[in-house]
């Protein structure tokens, strides 16, 4: 169970966060942003320790690394640096706002820790007499492992929330955590037109602003939801298909599939998700260093569909890339959309041109999103991680560090791979290394490590997700 913490708690537990030192300064404004739309997350929740948390974290991080790094004062960061200041004086205001209902909570709770330590000591030694109130719990711990047709559900019913129109739930969505989601989109703000902000919460998945009509494609292959789609034909015909999942279990609207009778024990029975209980995944692993990673839940049925649309490419013997995208909820991270940005590519090399960039962040933060990784093929290549791409997964596990590096080799075995980084070694390592070439070696090994289970990553059949396919040159 999760204990209430106090306000001294959150912010020592905020301040003990290892941030990557060093790092360019775009990196550094995405990681800040990460971590106010984590904040968002968590206060969507009900989680307001773990929001109070991450604006503490943000406005350290901003101070300790953004207003101190050696870009600051460039001309050309002035606007970004210009609105970071101000997300900090939002995190500032809205951690007073949170503070009396986190300090009435812990104050609650210890209460309840001495009624019932008064109670114990009254009781003769040994006694296990019932009737002992226990302490207030904030939330039900759940574990990703056992735990998993509660996630599906949890995940289910926010995705399918924010699909609504927020003006029609406002009893979910309050003023207060409209106002901080608005603030986490606010550093790209000025990219958008006030129309698309408008609107993006109903429609930006089929509208996309920032691509010229005529280039952006949107599939999805996830359960419809008929109230906010709209009608067929305005949708982009052009594109791949949305691609055939090839076993029955990687449908994209079957349940999940039944454990075997013969094989473990007996799984627990399936729990039905209740509107008033608040649900925290406890962290799946730890990295190297002892830090928790929260699971980060993965649709089965995305690596099959990603290979599918990336199969005109494989036969050519050409990379494919993907920008694994999704958001927090209770506590755990859940991939909801693959986003294909413009892109380059070499039977060895895949990479997302400038133009791709912009607009993948212009979508993740449009539609509220954070990214949590990357997925790619090795037409020819085994299942493994290049130096290229150490480096490209570096900067993704600086942003968020439970990001992972997908690889789907087709004609090898085995064809796939979930991967990140160590830390250490893995991490410092890339960061400091400033070779460029496509193979260039390392002095360190154990650079990266599988990240499936019993690492952070759990598949979740059933998991509806949008693949969004951003490239101009689609094969
Ligand atoms: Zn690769
Ligand atoms: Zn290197």
């Amino acid at each position: 169970m999760n204990a209430p913490k106090s306000v001294e708690q959150i912010v020592s537990e905020a301040s003990n966060f290892d941030h990557a030192a060093n790092i360019p300064l775009n990196m550094a404004l995405r990681t800040a942003q990460n971590m106010i739309s984590q904040a968002a997350n968590y206060e969507r929740d009900g989680n307001l320790q773990d929001a109070y948390l991450f604006l503490y974290r943000h406005a350290d991080f901003f101070f300790t690394h953004i207003s101190k790094h050696p870009d600051a004062k460039k001309q050309e960061y002035k606007p970004q640096m210009a609105r970071a200041r101000d997300d900090v004086k939002a995190d500032l205001s809205r951690m007073e706002a949170l503070k009396p209902d986190i300090t009435t909570r812990w104050n609650k709770y210890q209460d309840a820790v001495k009624r019932r330590d008064a109670i114990r000591t009254q009781q003769p030694a040994g006694s296990t007499k019932s009737g002992t109130p226990p302490p207030p719990q904030e939330s039900l711990v759940l574990s990703a492992g056992e735990h998993k047709d509660i996630a599906l559900q949890l995940a289910n019913r926010e995705l399918r929330r924010r699909r609504k129109d927020p003006r029609d739930d406002n009893a979910v969505m309050d003023d207060l955590s409209r106002g901080i989601q608005d603030l986490g989109r606010r550093i790209d703000a000025p990219r958008q037109s006030s129309h698309s902000r408008s609107t993006s919460q109903v429609s930006a998945a089929y509208h996309y602003p920032a691509v010229p009509s005529g280039h952006g494609s949107v599939q999805s292959p996830s359960a419809p939801f008929a109230p906010s789609r709209p009608p067929k034909s305005d949708l982009p015909t052009y594109g791949v298909p949305p691609p055939l999942p090839s076993k029955p279990d990687h449908s994209f609207t079957s349940p999940p599939p039944l454990p075997s009778k013969s094989s473990g024990p007996a799984p627990p029975p399936k729990q039905d998700l209740s509107s008033t209980q608040n649900y925290q995944f406890q962290p799946a692993a730890y990295t190297e260093n002892g830090t928790p990673l929260r699971t980060l839940f993965l649709p089965t049925a995305l690596r099959t569909s990603f290979t599918t649309l990336a199969q005109s490419n494989t036969t050519a013997n050409l990379e494919t890339c993907g920008i694994l995208c999704g958001t927090l909820i209770s506590s755990a991270l859940f991939i909801s959309h693959l986003v294909i940005p413009d892109q380059t590519s070499t039977s060895d090399t895949c990479e997302t041109t400038e133009l791709g960039e912009t607009e993948l962040f212009d979508y993740v933060d449009n539609e509220g999103l954070m990214v949590c990784g990357w997925i790619h093929t090795h037409p020819s290549q085994t299942c493994f991680l290049s130096s290229r791409d150490l480096h490209t997964s570096v900067g993704y596990q600086v942003m968020l560090p439970e990001s992972v590096a997908i690889v789907c080799a087709p004609s090898k075995s085995p064809d796939h791979g979930i991967f990140r980084l160590t830390d250490p070694p893995g991490k410092e390592a890339i960061l400091n290394c400033h070779k460029t070439g496509l193979f260039h070696p390392h002095d360190e090994g154990n650079l990266y490590t599988d990240a499936l289970r019993p690492g952070h990553v759990s598949e979740l059949a059933g998991l509806q997700f949008q693949v969004v396919d951003l490239r101009r040159d689609k094969k």
